[in-house]
């Protein structure tokens, strides 16, 4: 698995261009940290000697450059992207450390900066609701934790140019009725399940007409069959009674549907409208936390969390690539962490196998030599050398 590395990302801002000056103006969080030291080291300089002062000085550069290096380094690891994204600083911090005077003569350009925020967060221009900030969990800045979170999604999206829902489906109502029933088992049970069920029953008005025991019988290898029996024909109910038979694009609508809340109605929304959407399933919650995008276990504050980081048009996609990462390489129990294309920006790495050779053997679907998901995968994937799931009791 060969990604290339866009080397020009570390110089790059959050919205992958130029530094913006709004952006600039976050920054200066850790100069005006550093002012407020030169400037304590001026008042120690008043109060002692000139020579002193120096000291003084010397001591707080130091200082800071090491608890740079410390973040750093706590974020990710050895050899990271927060050292990479932050270098300039850090070696900013690193002078002023090995030339003493130098802090005090910096002291004028720090003193501009009298705005700076009193907690770490930043607004992105362009990237969430108006009240979205950034929460780094750690001692990351708000800014290199975009940066890095960013890294993250192009260098996915280099390893999974193909990916796409994993749900068979070819109109909304069979996107809405699948998601649904995937609740609790894999995509893959789901794929084999529907055609069956989609060819005897192709409409809302034919399930929301069914015979549930008939209903029941094929959706039992999806297990909890009854209850998600109940959920297809009451969503069908609805979607008949409520919406003239058609599946509503709006968020408000589809989540008043029987069975469906905010997961759901973003996978139907990203996939089957072209809305963008943040999936936040299982995968998606424990990568963002080992990841440190953000330190919140409830689902829909994840969502607003991470959707800060990014550009609304970016949502979908990301939940694509973070989801399929999450179902190849870094699974629950055993992440492939010697094998994972993301390794140097993962402040989790070594929480799975670290032995290349061993974490290979730790990789699934089309990354490890088997079969996808989806028995009709798109063309890409097919394209890609990956090859499509067989029917049920096939394989
Ligand atoms: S596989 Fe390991 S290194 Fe890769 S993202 Fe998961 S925890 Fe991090």
């Amino acid at each position: 698995m060969v990604v290339r590395r866009n080397s020009a990302v570390g110089e790059q801002g959050p919205d992958g261009g130029k530094k913006t000056a709004k952006q600039n103006k976050t920054e200066p969080v850790k100069k005006t940290a550093s002012a407020k030291k030169t400037a304590s080291a001026k008042k120690t300089a008043s109060a002692k000697k000139a020579a002193p002062a120096k000291k003084s000085a010397s001591k707080a550069g130091a200082s800071k450059a090491s608890g740079t290096k410390a973040a750093a380094s706590k974020v990710s690891g050895s050899k990271t992207s927060a050292s990479k994204t932050s270098g300039s600083k850090t070696s900013a911090a690193e002078k002023a450390a090995k030339g003493g005077g130098a802090a005090v003569k910096k002291a004028p350009a720090a003193k501009k900066v009298t705005v700076a925020p009193k907690k770490a967060t930043a607004r992105l221009k362009g990237t969430a609701p108006a009240k979205a900030v950034v929460h780094p969990p750690g001692d990351e800045s708000p800014t290199a934790l975009v940066r890095r979170a960013r890294r993250i999604n192009r260098e996915l999206a280099e390893v999974f140019p193909y990916a796409h829902p994993e749900l068979d489906f070819e109109n909304p109502f069979q996107l809405v009725v699948a998601t649904v029933l995937s609740a609790q088992t894999t995509d893959l049970r789901v794929n084999q399940t529907t055609p069956s069920l989609f060819a005897k029953y192709p409409t809302p008005e034919d399930l929301a007409a069914a015979n549930p025991e008939e209903v029941e019988e094929i959706l039992r290898p999806c297990g909890f069959f009854r209850a998600k029996t109940k959920s297809v024909i009451g969503l069908s109910k609805a979607l008949v009674e409520d919406f003239g038979g058609e599946v509503p694009g709006r968020l408000d609508d589809l989540v008043k549907l029987p069975g469906v809340g905010r997961k759901t109605a973003f996978v139907v929304l990203g996939n089957a409208f072209g809305r963008p959407g943040i999936t936040v399933d299982t995968h998606f919650q424990r990568l963002v936390r080992r990841w440190r995008w953000t330190g919140e276990s409830d689902p829909d504050k994840i969502e607003a969390a991470v959707g800060a980081l990014f550009p609304k048009s970016d949502w979908t996609d990301l939940s694509h690539h973070v989801i399929w990462h999450g179902r190849r390489i870094c699974h629950a129990r055993k992440p492939a962490c010697g094998a994972c294309p993301i390794a140097p920006l993962c402040p989790a790495y070594g929480e799975g196998e670290t032995d290349p050779e061993k974490a290979k053997k730790l990789l699934k679907y089309e990354k490890g030599g088997f079969p996808g998901q989806r028995l009709k995968p798109p063309q890409a994937y097919l394209d890609a050398g990956g090859t499509p799931a067989p029917p049920l009791g096939a394989g």
